[in-house]
């Protein structure tokens, strides 16, 4: 079982990190914008590790062979999916986030199961990175956890959960789309931050995500 870090009654927010074990460093960023903010954000439940086998590895691909965000089918056979699974059973949240890096772009991102173009919220999270990084603008690819469609100054709406012919819902393993489609949550914004910024940039980029995204 990952370690699972749980404060203040109920779940307001889930966090989630380590689903990738080669990007690993973000944990620290998160973790202490997490202790930072714990007060403020009352409660909510923090998974570092979400893959501990990748995480071990330090590579993309877990113990069992597989990338655990294309892991969340309908029945997971990868145990480390079925840990977490159980683990979240008792929960549902207003806000998940999980947190990535990429090793490709230099510049900060966002995916957001909800369009937040426009809002104050989005400008204050645009003029925070930009004071320290750069936000990246282009096509996705295929190394990108969701693939299609533009970025656009550090964000982009993410493509929702699709149903086949008969209606039912399409588990393509991406753990958002999961959470979504189980319910566990209306809500879920994924934070990929460059892989090569100093380990002090990634923290700072982490925390004005939670000061501008999640807190205000
Ligand atoms: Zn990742």
């Amino acid at each position: 079982m990952p370690r699972l870090f749980a404060h203040g009654q109920g779940s307001r927010f889930g966090f989630f990190s380590g689903i990738h074990g080669d990007e690993w460093s973000v944990i620290a960023s998160v973790q202490k914008a997490i202790l930072t903010h714990q007060a403020q954000l009352g409660s909510f439940i923090f998974i570092p590790e979400c893959s501990p086998s990748a995480i071990q590895l330090r590579t993309r691909q877990n113990g069992e062979g597989l990338d655990l965000n294309r892991s969340f089918v309908k029945n997971p056979q990868s145990q480390e999916v079925q840990a977490i699974v159980t683990q979240l059973q008792p929960y549902t949240f207003e806000l998940c986030v999980d947190f990535h890096e990429d090793g490709q772009h230099s510049g900060v991102y966002m995916y957001d199961s909800l369009n937040q173009e426009g809002s104050p919220k989005l400008a204050a999270f645009r003029a925070a990175i930009s004071e320290v990084a750069s936000l990246y603008s282009g096509i996705d690819d295929d190394m990108d956890e969701k693939l299609g469609g533009e970025i656009n100054q550090g964000y982009k709406v993410s493509s929702p959960p699709e149903k086949d012919q008969t209606g039912e819902y399409v588990y393509e393993g991406f753990f958002d789309h999961w959470a979504l489609i189980q319910g566990k949550t209306k809500h879920w914004m994924t934070l990929e931050v460059p892989e090569k910024m100093a380990q002090a940039q990634k923290d700072q980029i982490v925390e004005l995500f939670f000061q501008t995204m999640i807190l205000s």
